[in-house]
């Protein structure tokens, strides 16, 4: 696995920014006991000749974090003009000049035993870290199908990225890295695919782009909408949100992952069965060479699913 830089040197705690060293919460409270807290991953692009970092889907983000507030019982009201202006204050702070990522978490702080919502002490923190290449999106990842399940969504739900869900996508990945891949792609209890470890999945075969439908224990995954968006109306590719199984991914033609860190990855193996040749499909690589070219800030068109922040004064 690639090592990542170190986050960078400012956070946003208890209702202000403050260094990232002094944002320390106590062993006590519920987000560390019970996993009570929800995040979001927030992908910044750099771009050194203005001195900006755009934003990707900003207040799309937020838009899921309120829908995740609503799904676990947080007292977040926190409107969007807010949120933007703490993510704007944040980077120029940290004179961010790398990609990077902003990590909100609305977390429960009370310290009281019983593991129930009690609202009492609900926060929001922030940090951000450098960020460049999750997986590498050049030269094909390679996956197992993990011996993991997904937790299904009527035992936590999977649409509001709750910190305690992650002991799966964790045991996932643990289990891939140590077997030698990149990454994990975890099945439903019902037999279907469901996602990666912290991506969905896209799936060509004869020419159709297929993805899970979000009924099927996956997250909403914003770069998926974007995703099925640019296919449609960009591209024309026929596209079509079903469920498929393991024998249907091991004879496709072209497979990738799609999300905030992972971007466009695509798979070259899975169990170590070749995809397709083995090489970067048609379908994929226009679809990774569109996406690309958005979140750099390249196409006017879609200018709007950024927010530029100047870092400099
Ligand atoms: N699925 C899971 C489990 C994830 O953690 C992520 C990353 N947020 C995704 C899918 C992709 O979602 P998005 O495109 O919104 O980052």
């Amino acid at each position: 696995m690639k090592k990542l830089d170190p986050p960078y040197p400012y956070a946003y705690f208890e209702g202000k920014v403050t260094k990232l060293e002094k944002a320390k919460i106590p062993i006590t409270v519920k987000a560390f006991q019970y996993g009570q807290a929800i995040f979001a991953g927030i992908k910044g692009y750099y771009e050194p000749v203005s001195q900006t970092v755009n934003v990707f889907r900003l207040q799309d983000h937020y838009n899921r974090m309120l829908d995740a507030v609503k799904i676990i019982p947080f007292k977040w009201n926190m409107s969007y003009a807010e949120f933007k202006k703490i993510i704007t204050n944040l980077t120029k702070k940290n004179q961010v000049k790398t990609n990077c990522y902003y990590r909100p978490n609305v977390y429960s702080a009370d310290p009281t035993i019983v593991p129930t919502f009690t609202r009492a002490n609900d926060q929001m923190s922030i940090y951000m870290q450098p960020l460049g290449e999750y997986l590498d999106t050049s030269k094909g990842i390679k996956v197992m199908v993990s011996s993991w399940l997904r937790t299904p969504d009527n035992s936590i739900s999977v649409k509001a990225k709750v910190t305690g869900l992650y002991v799966n996508s964790s045991l996932a990945k643990y289990e891939a890295t140590n077997n030698g891949y990149d990454d994990a792609i975890l099945m439903n209890p019902d037999g279907s695919v469901c996602e990666g470890s912290g991506a969905n999945i896209f799936m060509v075969k004869n020419k159709v782009l297929y993805t899970p439908p979000l009924e099927a224990n996956n997250l909403a995954g914003i770069t998926r909408r974007s995703i099925l968006h640019l296919a449609q109306n960009e591209l024309g590719f026929e596209t079509q949100e079903r469920k498929f199984d393991r024998s249907q991914l091991y004879a496709s033609d072209e497979l990738f992952f799609t999300g905030t860190a992972a971007q466009v990855s695509w798979i070259k193996s899975v169990d170590q069965r070749l995809i397709g040749n083995g090489k970067l499909g048609p379908m994929t690589r226009k679809i990774k060479d569109l996406f690309f070219n958005i979140v750099q800030g390249r196409d006017q068109k879609y200018a709007s699913w950024l927010t530029p922040i100047r870092v400099s004064k």
